[in-house]
């Protein structure tokens, strides 16, 4: 990129000849495109200097940025710093401290190794460099611009800063790509969140356009760090694990008890520090969870996996998000033991609750085929299902349960199998999208609740809406929120999960077929529907049921899932070929 000699192909008499159709890219443009690998975004910017900090060995990072990262991404290290040979090196292509021998490349113990970062950003936008080695007295600035260096000059400095300035300036047509500044704020909040949770002996600060956002001091090792970043309560809810094994080192957080989530967010997984995406490590956990994680329900993790760097490539992806082990099976079936092991307590207590036999009300015994079923027999304190029982006229419909999430109903013309799980949903979903026959539940002591940067700010953006479901919050800075009233059907204890689902759930971007409305009342009713395992009794049965009749739609659930299916004796006489 900083001007290299070039072989002009096109001189020679026998490409004169035959008008070749092939041309050697010039070098800038070669840049541009191998930057375009690694550069997608600004937070790919932040990602890659961030972890030239690190292997600088720094212990205080700061980063700023200014309109969501296009006009300034500004990165401040107190690490070793370069001296004026190295600053000048550093920028060209393949230039790097990191590697030397090809062996090194199965050795590797840094963050970065290619050599590509500095030059790919070099290539697509406007550089400052100001940097000083521990052992020189004076520092070195460098402006670059357009790849090329325009200025050097003495300065004083300690440690390293760079400053990108106007991203992607130089290439017009990748700009265009470029989302919002809320979502690429997103995705930089995001990628020094996880660098920050892998990092925790480092002291992060953020501040977007001169706003102080994270400032995460140096923590006593990883709990602490997910604690500054989640708050207590979040830490609460999660198990620790450590195990070591098969040359392997493992240290998860991980849903402890039976709080899981609809979303897969907060699921992270860390091998040797790096941030990774492994469906394998993922599908490890959960198996792990393998008969106690209900249907669309989703486990919070934060996985950091050690292995010898030798036994692992991280040279698979252009921005080394992604990882191959030598020996995979290994890996994850040491995981897969370790968690496995680690839940065994949650796991005891949730086989003894099904085995339980209950006391009292299957609506007609003689009919079950289960002679001892098998469910808690708190449902009426549960939620909404038994609120505003109108117990008078409900009819007494014969039910039957199978299997927990389903009830089977005699009626005239044949049977009647109900998703009860998928109707409630129906019911709530409706009245949330009404605001008819929707309860909302003071709080006597209003509740703090503490959320991630991205969480706290998608929901204080969307307070009003929230409030119209029946969540009246007040913002607490500092990322808290503070909760003054629920819809009924919420129970308080859930606050917090349901808080950061409905967050990521808008973070994720509203399905383009569903208004704001629509998604947030589909999701917030998902939440507090009838768990698929609960019994329920026979008022409240008949209470699902001719709820579910009032209803527009009553045999679909807001995510277009069937709530019931009738089977006419017709139909049954066809099933067992009588006709
Ligand atoms: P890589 O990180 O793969 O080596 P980069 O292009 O990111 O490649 O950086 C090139 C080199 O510049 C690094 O190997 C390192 O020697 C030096 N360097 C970059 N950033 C810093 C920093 N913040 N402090 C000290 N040295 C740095
Ligand atoms: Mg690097």
């Amino acid at each position: 990129m900083l001007s290299s000699p070039r072989v002009d192909l096109t001189s020679t008499l026998f490409l004169q000849c035959f008008m070749p159709k092939i041309k050697i890219l010039p070098l800038t443009l070669r840049n541009k495109i191998a930057a375009g690998e690694v550069i997608e975004r600004p937070a790919s910017v932040v990602k890659e200097l961030i972890e030239n900090s690190i292997d600088a060995g720094s212990n205080e990072v700061s980063i700023d940025i200014l309109k969501g990262g296009r006009r300034l991404i500004r990165v401040s290290d107190n690490g070793t710093g370069m001296t004026r040979e190295d600053a000048l090196l550093a920028f060209e292509r393949h230039a790097t401290s990191k590697l030397l021998h090809e062996e090194d490349l199965f050795n590797i113990r840094t963050m970065g190794f290619r050599g590509e970062a500095l030059s790919s950003i070099a290539s697509v936008a406007k550089i400052i460099l100001t940097t000083c080695s521990r052992n020189s007295r004076s520092g070195t600035e460098i402006d670059i611009y357009d790849g090329r260096i325009k200025q050097v000059k003495d300065t004083a400095s300690v440690g390293t800063t760079v400053e990108v300035q106007d991203l992607f300036s130089t290439i017009p047509a990748r700009k265009k790509f470029l989302k919002s500044d809320r979502t690429e704020l997103y995705h930089i909040i995001d990628t020094v969140t996880r660098t920050a949770l892998s990092h925790s002996d480092i002291h992060f600060r953020l501040t977007i356009d001169n706003e102080e956002t994270m400032n995460l001091p140096r923590a006593s090792g990883l709990r602490e760090r997910i604690m500054q970043i989640y708050g207590e309560e979040f830490l609460n809810g999660l198990e620790e694990v450590q195990a070591e094994g098969s040359g392997l080192s493992l240290h998860v957080f991980i849903t402890s008890g039976e709080h899981f989530r609809k979303t897969r967010s907060h699921q992270m997984i860390f091998v040797n520090r790096r941030p990774v995406k492994d469906p394998s490590i993922a599908h490890a956990v959960y198996r792990a969870y393998e008969g106690i994680l209900p249907r669309d329900e989703h486990p919070v993790f934060f996985l950091y996996l050690e292995i010898d760097p030798g036994k692992a490539d991280f040279n698979v992806h252009p921005t080394k998000r992604e990882i191959r082990f030598a020996d995979k099976e290994i890996v994850y079936r040491f995981i897969l033991a370790s968690i496995r092991n680690a839940i065994k307590k949650t796991r005891i207590k949730y086989a003894k609750d099904f085995m339980e036999v209950p006391h009292t009300h299957t609506s007609s015994p003689s009919l079950s085929p289960y002679s001892a079923p098998v469910y808690p027999q708190d449902v009426s304190q549960s939620e909404g299902v038994s609120e505003n029982m109108e117990f008078s006229y409900m009819p007494h419909i014969p039910y039957l349960y199978l299997g927990g999430t389903f009830l089977a109903l005699a009626g005239k013309g044949g049977f009647t199998l109900i998703d009860q799980h998928a109707a409630h949903e129906r019911i709530l979903y409706e009245k949330f999208l009404k605001g008819i026959g929707l309860n909302v539940h003071r709080l006597l002591f209003p509740q703090q609740v503490k959320l991630s940067r991205n969480e706290y700010r998608i929901i204080i953006e969307h307070q009003p809406v929230l409030g119209e479901f029946g969540f009246e919050t007040d913002d607490f800075g500092h990322e808290s929120i503070i909760v003054r009233s629920l819809p009924v059907s919420i129970e308080l204890s859930d606050i917090r999960g349901i808080l950061s689902d409905i967050a990521s759930f808008l973070l994720e971007g509203i399905p383009p077929d569903k208004s704001l409305k629509e998604a947030l009342a589909a999701r917030i009713a998902c939440h507090s529907s009838v768990r698929g395992n609960k019994i329920l009794n026979q008022e409240e049965v008949s209470k699902l049921i001719t709820d579910l009749e009032k209803t527009d739609q009553p045999d679909q659930c807001p995510h277009g899932r069937p709530t019931r299916i009738f089977l006419s004796l017709d139909d049954l006489r066809k099933m067992f070929k009588r006709t």
